[in-house]
């Protein structure tokens, strides 16, 4: 039975404004197992970036319980939490968020400089560059490189550290349409050869037809979960993968 990676049980998350109370996410209930990938969509304001950010440790709920690869995220320590971001988590950002003044090798290096575990980094590196397709890069800066080159540094960044959840909120909301093709295909690749479990938030149907599962939410909730296989695509008579879509 596979494992899973993220459970969230009744999860609440309320911000309180000048007292008025908003309730960002209001009783979410997800599971997500190993190796799956997943897209959050729903309208602006519904409560995306509030799940991946706590889904990412970046943020606690005001109530419920999250449960990462099994352990209660809820009764960690700030330190544990951190420490569980590093080791569990990779998160890959619309905007990029690139050091401008560093290259992308030492983008990419930053983390494994807070990652709990041992790793020859100049290797981990080398290795994270190789497999998003930018080994030729590695001492060009940000400005030095396009939307979709940032956006692999990203995720070169967000893989280094080999987490096992690798959570991207709109990663593709700043590309044009070629190099958002080219890096789901890269996150595609990564969940279905490298076997990581991948979440991402997009507003851009197309990047959600990628997936195998999608998740809408609306006003903090949870209002569809479908998950689309082989037989349902076979019974529309498309017998290709839902991948085959951008392709
Ligand atoms: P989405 O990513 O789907 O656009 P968000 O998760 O950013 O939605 O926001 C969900 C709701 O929570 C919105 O109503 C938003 O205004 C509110 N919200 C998000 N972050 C904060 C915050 N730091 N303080 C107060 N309200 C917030
Ligand atoms: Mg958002």
């Amino acid at each position: 039975m596979a494992t899973s990676v993220v459970e969230l049980q009744d999860l609440h998350k309320i911000y309180d404004i000048g007292g008025e109370r908003v309730a960002a996410l209001d009783g979410i209930d997800l599971v997500i197992e190993e190796r799956e990938m997943v897209a959050i969509v729903g309208a602006s304001g519904s409560g995306k970036s509030t799940l991946m950010n706590v889904v990412g440790c970046l943020d606690r709920p005001t109530s419920g319980k999250y449960l990462l690869s099994g352990n209660d995220a809820g009764s960690f320590s700030d330190n544990r939490l951190s420490d569980t971001r590093g080791r569990y988590i990779g998160f890959v950002f619309q905007s990029y968020n690139l050091l401008p003044q560093l290259t992308a090798a030492q983008n990419i290096e930053l983390p494994l400089r807070y990652n709990p575990r041992n790793f020859d980094r100049k290797q981990a590196v080398e290795e994270a560059l190789a497999r998003v397709g930018l080994s030729d890069r590695a001492n060009h800066r940000p400005n030095q490189l396009s939307g979709g080159q940032q956006q692999r540094v990203g995720i070169a960044r967000a893989l280094v550290g080999q987490p096992a959840l690798l959570l991207a909120d709109e990663p593709t909301g700043n590309l044009d349409s070629r190099s958002t093709e080219e890096i789901i295909g890269l996150l595609q690749e990564l969940n279905s050869q490298d076997g990581m479990t991948v979440v991402m938030v997009t507003h851009e149907p197309e990047v959600s037809a990628a997936t195998r599962r999608i998740v809408t939410l609306r006003d903090g909730k949870i209002l569809t979960d479908e998950k689309i296989d082989q037989r349902v695509f076979s019974g529309y008579e498309r017998s290709e993968e839902p991948a085959e879509v951008l392709r």
